[in-house]
């Protein structure tokens, strides 16, 4: 069934319109995240046409691939991977199975911002999986700081630069525009969340730490025992006592997470569960990368306020 919705697909892409030259359609660029999909948007203009294969509101460390990932992948020219192994259960066998040189692992048109932005949690001593920790490799949620999202779209600038070098005066203008956006929304950010240095919270999946160091926040506990690990009652008890011992209110869960868990922990501490969107698409206020730092910013300080109080 599934290959019959592929060979569909491509049939009706080369019979669908008449055929429009190729430097009209520009770069091809598949990313696996809506995140990526965004800043490469900001930054490529109408020199890119870009496919992003997660939806934000999917768990990118568990993705389900469908048949129409595989094509995006074949004709893609460049493929951008957030990397640090978020993507390393779903990505590696559509990659290979693209047979597309151009966007395997080392090639030109591969790649991975993950590389040139800051990660957190990079563990010491030996790297592992053990325990199904999903976050071997450093934190690879980096892109929920907007200092980290500028030095993505730069990557992603110098990228499209080298694989379309006559556009690098329009690249440069679109980043530049970009950085001047992003930078003017920071200054807001700042200031609606500075009353709230130093407020503890607790969140489901360790999504939020480049977020919460940003902002100043104090990540207390993690309702997942360790990322990837779903709730067990013995962790629960002691993150319950946890919050009431250093009086944390709030736990942040993503919209892909069951809310029993979080939703029994507050009502035990008076406090309450707020869904924030940890990727654009993640809520449908969060439509481009700007706007998911709007959107989560507000809705985090509203909730401070009404349960810190300041
Ligand atoms: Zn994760």
């Amino acid at each position: 069934m599934r290959a019959c919705v592929g060979v569909f697909v491509v049939a009706a892409g080369l019979t669908a319109g008449p055929a429009r030259p190729v430097a009209a359609a520009g770069l091809q660029v598949v990313t696996t995240t809506e995140d990526l999909a965004a800043l490469a948007r900001e930054v490529g203009g109408d020199k890119v046409s870009v496919t992003a294969l997660a939806k934000g509101y999917q768990d990118p460390h568990f993705v389900d691939p469908k048949p129409s990932f595989i094509l995006a992948v074949s004709r893609a020219d460049l493929l951008i991977v957030v990397g640090r192994e978020l993507e390393i259960g779903w990505l590696p066998p559509l990659i290979s199975s693209s047979r597309n040189g151009k966007i395997q692992p080392g090639a030109a048109g591969y790649l991975d911002v993950s590389l040139t932005v800051q990660i957190l949690e990079i563990a010491t001593g030996q790297i592992t999986r053990a325990m199904g920790d999903v976050h071997p490799a450093g934190n690879p949620h980096y892109w929920l700081d907007p200092g980290n999202g500028r030095r993505m779209a730069q990557a992603i600038k110098d990228k499209l630069t080298q694989l379309d070098s006559a556009d690098r005066a329009y690249f440069d203008q679109r980043y530049a525009d970009f950085d001047s956006r992003l930078a003017e929304a920071e200054t807001r950010w700042e200031v609606t969340m500075a009353p709230y240095r130093g407020a503890k919270v607790v969140t489901y999946h360790r999504s939020w730490p480049n977020f919460a160091e940003r902002w100043g926040l104090d990540v207390i506990g993690y309702v997942e025992p360790k990322p990837g690990i779903p709730p067990t009652t013995s962790h629960t008890v002691d993150l319950i006592a946890e919050m009431k011992q250093q009086g944390a209110k709030l736990i942040l869960v993503e919209p892909y997470f069951d809310d029993k868990t979080p939703t029994a922990i507050t009502s035990q501490v008076g406090g309450e569960v707020l869904k924030l969107a940890p990727s654009v698409g993640g809520a449908k206020e969060a439509t481009d990368y700007i706007q998911l730092f709007e959107h989560n910013v507000d809705m985090l300080a509203a909730a401070l306020k009404r349960t810190v109080g300041r």
